[in-house]
Order: C-alpha cells, then structure tokens, then sequence
C-alpha cells in the first residue's frame, strides 16, 4: 500500500467517478487491506484507507454478508478495548489455468492469492487430447478441495481472445488453434470459466496482488517464446477491437528481419523473446538439441560469454521494442514478467539504457521493474480474473 493511497481516501481520488464506481473502488481498497494486513481491525481500516469509519462499516457489513470475509477472534488493545479482527474466507477457492505453449499448469488458489496445489501438465500438440487432459486435471483439483466453495475457472492464454465471439482470435505460438475452452470445460465442471489473454491477466494480477493499486498508466510486457502486452491506460483495461489489442510483439523492428510466427518479418518478438537469445546463441556455438531459455541463463551464470553477449542482444532489443511503448501509451510503470527476470541483473539496466536512449522531450522513463515473484506472475493473474468478476466494476 502506497502513501498516496494512505493519505488521500478514495472518494477525492476518483473525483468524477459515479457514486457507484467509487463504491467499487472503496470494496476492492477494502478487500485488499483485510488480504494484505490481516487480521485487522475496522478502525484501522479506516486509518490507513483514510475513508470514513461509516463507509467502513458499511463494506464490511457487506462482505461478511457475502461470506468473503469472516470476524473474530477479538483482539486485546490496552485500556480494555477489545476490537473485533476481520480476515478474509480462505475457503473460497479458485482454480487458475496457465495454457502456455510448452508447460500449461492448473492451480487451486484461495482468495488472498495463495496457491494450495499446482500440477503441470503434459502436452499435446492434438488439441483435442490437450483439452481432455486439461479437463482431467481440472477435475482432480476440483475432487481434492471437498467443503470449500470454488468461485470459478480462470484461464490465461498465450494469444487474444474476443469475448464477443468467445474465440482466440491470435496466438502465433500456441499449436492448438481454434480451440473453444470455455464451453467444455463449463459443461464438465459446472463452474464459470473466465478466459484472458495472458499479459493482461498480468496486468490484473499486478493491480490486484502487488504494488500497482494506485497505478493507473501500466504496461505489462510478458516475455517468453514471444513478447506480448497488456496496457493499463487511466486505471483500464485496454481490450481493443475483437481483443487484438497490445500486440506491440508483432510491429515489426525490421521488415527484412528474421520470419515471425504472425507471417511478417522483423517483428519485435523475433528480436527480444527468449527464442532470439536461443538463436543469437546458437549463431556463435554449436546447437545443441533441447536448449531451454533456463539453460541458457545457467550457461551465463556459470560464465559462457557467448551465453552472456546473447542474453546482452535480447536485452537491447527488448529495450528498443519498450520505446515504441513508452513513445505510445507514457506509462507510468512497465512490469516485466518471465524467466529473464531470475537474471535481472543482466537485463535491467540494458533495457533502460536502451529506452533512454531516446525519450521524448517532454517525456519520462517509466519504471521498469521485474513481476513480484515471478513464476506466478499469469497464475496469480488468473485467481484475479475471477476475484474481480465479484468486486469490480
Ligand atoms: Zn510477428
């Protein structure tokens, strides 16, 4: 929780906002206070959101009745006062999916974000077993939460996806093309299924679970076998026609570039993903068969200077793509998620250089930061796409 946050209560923040939007925005204020700090009391809820002990009680009163969050037991305060603790209910349970290209995992999470149990699954590049396998999986954490009440699917997918046509529009990297998710795994589990394109259930996830509440100009940029991104533009979601917005990873840097999987040449993804640091590697060394991005930040740690000058070449493209970003959209704040950010020594600090590079007059340097706790980054994404369907406007 921020200062800014601290000091000035929402209803001044939000000056325009409907009554009703800033009713949202207080619940959700509320709701992370009592994640983050419990147990607490209500009148440090109050202290600290800096909104009134009556617009406190009167959210609480409204999640206690809705079961999200539960009382007791009292605390002992000196001078005999004896305030009541509010935590939040830890058995509603939601169940995150991450499809992704090479590992999908399925997760059961509780409503602080906190994952109970995880499994990866196998792949399929038969679209139809990978569902069936998916579904399995889903199933067995479904059987192993007995008594607690699961709130919902939520999905992250490595491409776009258009709500209005409930399709994945564009996903360049993942083999199982045209794939409906929603309705099968509906019908088979009887829960709701919400779906999301990966950087911005990134983007959830960080104005949900990490430092980014009170940020409402964010780009998240996820960066694996290709790069994509998820904007936050005045405290939105930016969706785009048919969802297609984001696609930063498809301009391309260098229309006689190396073919991307979109068809074009040069794009952004073919210069800064973990695939190109393979490819600058393999341009110095000889191949070697099954080389992961993972392997290769081992090789660089354990001093392969071609490992490291490849990982150095990823890093300045990436820095090159942000500017475009940077140029576009002035976020205040670009959150970097994927398996670079384990060697973030080596990549930070040549990405900014490189977005310095050419700032605009007038312009600033976001802060470029690292996913809080990484790994989790589009799982975590997945629990608030589902938690927000009940506390957001
Ligand atoms: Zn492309």
């Amino acid at each position: 929780m921020t200062s800014h946050l601290q000091q000035m209560p929402v209803s001044k923040r939000n000056q325009g906002a409907s009554s009703e939007v800033a009713r949202d925005i207080n619940r959700r204020i509320v709701l992370n206070l009592i994640r983050t700090r419990h147990p607490i009391s209500r009148a440090d809820l109050a202290r600290i959101s800096g909104l009134q002990r009556s617009t406190i009680s009167l959210i609480v009163e409204q999640l206690i009745e809705e079961n999200w969050v539960l009382e007791g037991p009292t605390g002992r305060l000196p001078r005999g006062r004896r305030p009541t603790f509010l935590r939040l209910n830890d058995e509603r349970v939601i169940i995150g999916v991450d499809i992704r290209p090479v590992q999908p995992t399925v997760a059961l999470a509780d409503a602080n974000g906190k994952f109970i149990s995880q499994e990866v699954m196998p792949t399929s590049p038969n679209p139809k077993i990978a569902l069936d396998q998916l579904l399995d999986s889903i199933q067995r954490i479904k059987k192993s939460c007995r008594g607690k009440k699961i709130e919902g699917v939520g999905i992250s997918l490595p491409g776009r996806f258009d709500r209005t046509s409930d399709r994945l529009v564009f996903a360049p990297n993942l083999r199982w093309r045209d794939v409906d998710f929603r309705n099968p795994i509906s019908a088979a589990t009887g829960l709701e299924v919400e779906l999301e394109n990966a950087a911005n259930a990134c983007v959830l996830a960080e104005v949900w679970f990490n430092r980014s509440e009170e940020c409402r100009n964010l780009v998240v940029i996820t960066v694996s076998e290709g790069i994509g991104t998820g904007i936050l533009a005045n405290g939105e979601l930016v969706r785009g026609l048919n969802g297609m917005a984001g696609e930063f990873g498809h301009v391309p840097l260098d229309p006689e570039g190396p073919l991307c999987g979109c068809g074009s040449r040069g794009c952004w993804e073919v210069f800064g993903s973990n695939r190109a640091a393979i490819r600058y590697y393999f341009e110095t060394h000889a191949e070697i068969e099954g080389l992961t991005f993972p392997d290769l930040l081992s090789r660089a740690d354990q001093g392969d200077t071609q490992a490291v000058k490849a990982l150095d070449r990823m890093a300045h493209y990436l820095g090159r793509g942000m500017r475009m970003i940077v140029a576009g959209l002035a976020p205040e704040r670009i959150v970097v998620v994927g398996d670079l950010t384990r060697s973030w020594h080596r990549f930070g600090a040549v990405i900014e250089a490189a977005v310095q590079d050419q700032t605009l007059p007038g312009g600033a340097v976001p802060k470029i930061i690292p996913a809080y706790e990484d790994g989790m980054a589009r799982l975590r994404g997945t629990v608030a796409l589902v938690l927000q369907k009940h506390f957001s406007v």
